[in-house]
């Protein structure tokens, strides 16, 4: 991935951490002098002097959760039981890492003349989240359909938030999906089932004309690529983002 204001580690603190869904935990920290990014983008943390560590290393890519109108920068992860994410989890408020970056160009275009359909599989709500936030604080121009697919409401991070995220934003519509609602605890009454033709133009005027911006773990984004262009939509407004190491 190439950025023109790609820089080195740059030194930072962790702020603060909360957990967002079940099993997912959202990590604030200081925003370095100077950094910038756009929605979407995504950074490197590394963990400095870690407790413990393992044969995939102190550094992982995440991207940047929250807009850039924020003074802190956040991360959202699912806390699977490795070295670096056992770490995470344990760090005090306070703790040195680094930062690098940013990188990446999942980015809103400029253009807002075609819609912007978001397809989020999971954790890869994290690009969508900051990109819907910096649409409405900026009272973006852009259409955007936020498709976000989860296994139960208790797996989705930040889902009160982008629906709610309607109210101030007229241009923007989250549609929520659930695939596994007999595990679930909690009441639902949105869309069931994975994202598929039939849910995209039940929404779109014509699902064939938007540009699709895809996020998550590879099997989710692979599924979802496929599923799109199945639908007729053109490789070059296509724009996916595999989570590696899922
Ligand atoms: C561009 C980009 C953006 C990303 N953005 C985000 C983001 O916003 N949020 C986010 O959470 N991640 C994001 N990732 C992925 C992130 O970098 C890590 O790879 C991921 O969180 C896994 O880290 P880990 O410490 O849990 O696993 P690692 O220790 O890195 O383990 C990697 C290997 O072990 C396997 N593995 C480890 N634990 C398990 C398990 N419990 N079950 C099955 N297999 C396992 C993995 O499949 C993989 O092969 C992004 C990656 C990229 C490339």
């Amino acid at each position: 991935m190439s950025s023109p204001s790609k820089s080195h580690a740059l030194p930072s603190k962790l702020v603060s951490k909360q957990e967002v869904a079940e099993g997912t935990m959202a990590f604030r920290f200081e925003k370095p002098a100077g950094w910038k990014y756009q929605a979407g983008q995504t950074l490197d943390l590394t963990l400095v002097d870690p407790p413990e560590t393992d044969a995939e290393g102190n550094i992982r890519t995440f991207t940047i959760a929250s807009p850039p109108s924020e003074d802190t920068l956040m991360i959202a992860t699912r806390m699977r039981d490795t070295a670096f994410k056992r770490v995470l989890k344990k760090m005090p408020e306070g703790s040195a890492v680094k930062l690098e970056g940013p990188s990446g160009d999942l980015t809103l275009d400029p253009d807002a003349a075609r819609t912007i359909v978001f397809l989020a599989g999971g954790i890869g709500i994290t690009p969508f989240h900051s990109m819907s936030l910096d649409a409405a604080q900026r009272k973006l121009p852009h259409h955007i359909f936020l498709f976000y697919s989860n296994r139960r409401p208790e797996d989705a991070a930040f889902l009160d938030q982008m629906q709610a995220l309607e109210t101030q934003n007229p241009n923007y519509k989250c549609i929520p999906t659930m695939t596994d609602m007999e595990k679930s605890q909690r009441l639902w009454h949105g869309e069931t089932g994975m994202i598929r033709q039939g849910l995209l133009t039940r929404y779109l005027k014509n699902a064939a004309s938007p540009i699709y911006y895809i996020a998550g773990p590879p099997d989710m984004v692979k599924g979802l690529h496929t599923m799109v262009k199945d639908a007729g939509v053109a490789d070059d407004s296509i724009r996916a983002e595999e989570f590696d190491g899922y």
